[in-house]
């Protein structure tokens, strides 16, 4: 690692290590990087400790690297917050790329993807109505999703759901699609609404929140 390498940081909230729990990589025994920081506010938010730029601490790329190794997993998560707002973020993912992490990396739709490592999964959000957040996506983004990656849904009533359907027949992305109801929410009627309208996405629920409750850091 080089000197110039060795001064970048990135502000960061938490890190911890846990069982993926959202998407098409669960249950997979992971290391979560979480950025301080994110520009949306969205109604359903179950990580508002992580929104405020003012909080988190300051660690350089080659201490958060560190602080990974401890774990035997080769699974990294980087999320927020929105990590994209830090541009050193990109150094550290290619850092971690590098010496031979799988990394996925969770991104709430708003920012552009582009410039991002090729064998990077990205998870992208598409917020819906119920988050009062659906006019700060960059629908451009879904273009820039690969094969591999998924585009994430979270939603809350009928509405989103909807919403969420006329998205994929506008936008048809090659990507994987996750639906996954807001936490507390009954997933018998999404799946149920899935089945009947012969949607291709997987319905999926929150895994980490079926193991151990609404916690941090969990
Ligand atoms: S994008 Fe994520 S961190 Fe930001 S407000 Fe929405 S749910 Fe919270």
């Amino acid at each position: 690692m080089n000197d110039k390498m060795k001064e970048k940081t990135i502000k960061i909230n938490e890190i911890f290590y846990s069982i993926q729990g959202e998407g098409i990589q669960m249950g997979i025994p992971t290391v979560f990087v979480r950025t301080q920081g994110c520009n949306l506010d969205c109604s359903w938010c179950d990580t508002i400790y992580a929104m405020d730029f003012k909080n988190g601490k300051d660690m350089k790329i080659s201490e958060i690297v560190k602080k990974v190794k401890r774990y035997s997993t080769k699974y990294v998560c980087v999320t927020g917050g929105e990590p994209l707002l830090q541009e050193n973020v990109k150094f550290l993912i290619s850092r971690l790329l590098k010496i031979g992490y799988n990394v996925s990396f969770e991104t709430n739709g708003s920012v552009t993807l582009s410039g991002l490592p090729k064998n990077l999964f990205v998870s992208m959000d598409i917020k819906c109505p119920s988050s009062k957040m659906e006019k700060r996506m960059d629908f451009r983004n879904i273009k820039l999703l690969k094969k591999m990656d998924q585009l994430k849904f979270v939603i809350n009533d009928k509405k989103d759901y909807e919403y969420a359907k006329s998205i994929i027949k506008k936008h048809k992305p090659g990507c994987n699609v996750v639906f996954m109801p807001v936490w507390g929410i009954n997933v018998k009627k999404l799946a149920a609404n899935v089945l009947k309208d012969g949607l291709n996405v997987r319905v999926l629920i929150q895994l980490h929140k079926l193991i151990w409750g609404d916690k941090r850091g969990k």
